[in-house]
């Protein structure tokens, strides 16, 4: 079988986490299979479905590096489709036009509430004569559903689903301006696109039987199906905006990386092993469907930085400086200058969690910092610092050869001047040129922040020294 894949989002709001990972599954399993995946967006909803929206799913998909073999198909574009196949249900007497007003159908549902009945419509256009029919009244088009028998699927993630068509009433394929409706589209875009796997998230199991039964009535094949458990927050609750960032490029704007997201994302849900890291290549290989849990998982932040600060320490420099710019660019650091960014990353990546972070965590080597860290300052900044801040100075005003190794072999002969151990000197000279206590090797930090920006640095911090003591 050519396996052929889709992602079909409905352009109502960010492209968020639980579609990215739908997304996810899909991607993986063309790829595995050699197949190609589809992008749909699904856009008939025209009072919900907006522009920004369409871009927020592209975007995402893209930042994601999830690329599409076919589309963007728009299915705004596709209605006279519809309205072909709709009529030829019509003609082969597999829907019918249902007149019930709306106050019939209030009533109806209010009855069966009553009676604890089932809800649903009760077939009663369904069997009018088209002699008897007046087509200029509003209707809608609705799908004749079987009445008896059931309809029987194997799901590829949850196992066997049967339910029994007494429990489902007539859809309304299309309303009565015309338009086609989610089930129906689905339906038509799925055969016409030849999708052999539907895989989407588990809030559609309901309409996969509805869906069956057109397709059926449209003589064609059914495609598999493959249900994906939804995302809970850390709470247990469904994922939502109450939990913090729920759209995808909220992820990049946070600080995470593509690859820790999507590493992220894969086990959401799914494992191999107690493996946790994934190369996309790793994922492509070892990914199945049988694999994914059947229970629903919980989003958790300090796993998603945990994975983000791996793939910032393994990933190349060059990959991780690509997508730390976006963050210097935002956070108005320019870093033409000064020391390689890419340099920088494997020193600093250590200490921080996200490229946020460490692009305010590398500014001041680009750019003198404005405040000193308050508890840094206060400290290492203190009046003992002063003679080991001015010997320092002196030395480093006279060296030539700005390298790592001859700038730490004056720290040491500072210290071992004063009789002070290489603390002493060290951390009040890291807090004077960085602004805080976190840097480096103080040798490398020194170098690559600059002799200029060193000494006037220094020089800053005694007069911070200074005032802090007229201050006594
Ligand atoms: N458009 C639907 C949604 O965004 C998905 C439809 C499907 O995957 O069948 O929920």
């Amino acid at each position: 079988m050519t396996v052929k894949t889709r992602f079909a989002p409905s352009p109502t709001g960010y492209l968020h986490v639980g579609g990215a990972r739908t997304a996810l599954y899909s991607w993986l399993y063309a790829k595995k299979n050699n197949g190609k995946f589809v992008l749909r967006i699904e856009d008939t909803d025209r009072e919900r479905s907006t522009e920004e929206s369409v871009q927020a799913i592209l975007d995402g998909m893209n930042w994601l590096g999830l690329a599409h073999d076919e589309g963007p198909i728009y299915q705004t574009h596709r209605f006279e489709r519809y309205a072909e196949i709709r009529d030829q249900l019509l003609t082969d007497k597999k829907a019918y036009r249902c007149y019930c007003s709306k106050e019939r159908l209030e009533e109806l549902r209010e009855q069966q509430m009553a009676n604890k009945e089932n809800i649903g419509y009760d077939g009663h256009c369904r069997n009018i004569s088209e002699e008897a029919q007046d087509l200029s009244q509003p209707h809608v088009i609705r799908f004749k559903n079987p009445l008896d028998g059931a309809v029987t699927f194997v799901d590829l993630i949850k196992g066997e689903i049967t339910v029994n068509n007494s429990e489902l009433d007539d859809l309304i394929i299309a309303r009565s301006d015309g338009t086609p409706t989610y089930n129906f589209t689905v339906v038509v875009d799925d055969l016409d696109m030849e999708i052999s796997h539907v895989i989407r998230g588990d809030d559609h199991v309901n309409n996969t039987p509805r869906q069956i039964n057109m397709i059926e009535a449209l003589g064609s094949q059914r495609p598999l199906f493959a249900h994906v458990p939804m995302i809970l927050g850390d709470d247990g609750k469904r994922l939502s905006k109450r939990h913090g960032a729920v759209g995808v490029m909220q992820y990049r704007d946070d600080g995470y990386l593509p690859q820790a997201l999507l590493n992220y994302l894969v086990r959401l849900g799914w494992s191999h092993g107690d493996q946790e890291l994934f190369s996309r290549e790793e994922m492509i290989e070892l990914f199945d469907l049988k694999d994914v849990n059947r229970a629903p998982s919980a989003f958790n932040t300090d796993k998603l930085n945990w994975l983000n600060q791996q793939y910032m320490k393994s990933l190349p420099a060059s990959e991780v400086a690509k997508h730390l710019q976006w963050h210097l660019d935002e956070q108005g650091v320019d870093t033409s200058d000064g020391v390689s960014v890419e340099l920088l990353i494997p020193e600093m990546a250590e200490r921080v969690k996200t490229l946020k972070e460490l692009a305010s965590a590398i500014r001041y080597f680009y750019q003198d910092y404005q405040e000193f860290d308050t508890k840094a300052a206060k400290k290492h900044l203190r009046p003992v610092a002063r003679q080991p801040l001015e010997l320092a100075k002196d030395k480093l005003s006279t060296e030539e050869n700005w390298t790592a190794e001859t700038l730490h072999g004056l720290v040491s002969s500072t210290a071992e001047e004063l009789e002070l151990g290489m603390g002493k000197v060290g951390m009040p000279l890291r807090v004077a040129i960085t602004g805080a206590g976190m840097s480096p090797d103080l040798g490398v930090t020194l170098e690559w922040i600059g002799k200029d920006a060193v000494l006037r640095r220094i020089d800053k911090a005694l007069t911070f020294i200074a005032e802090r003591e007229a201050n006594i």
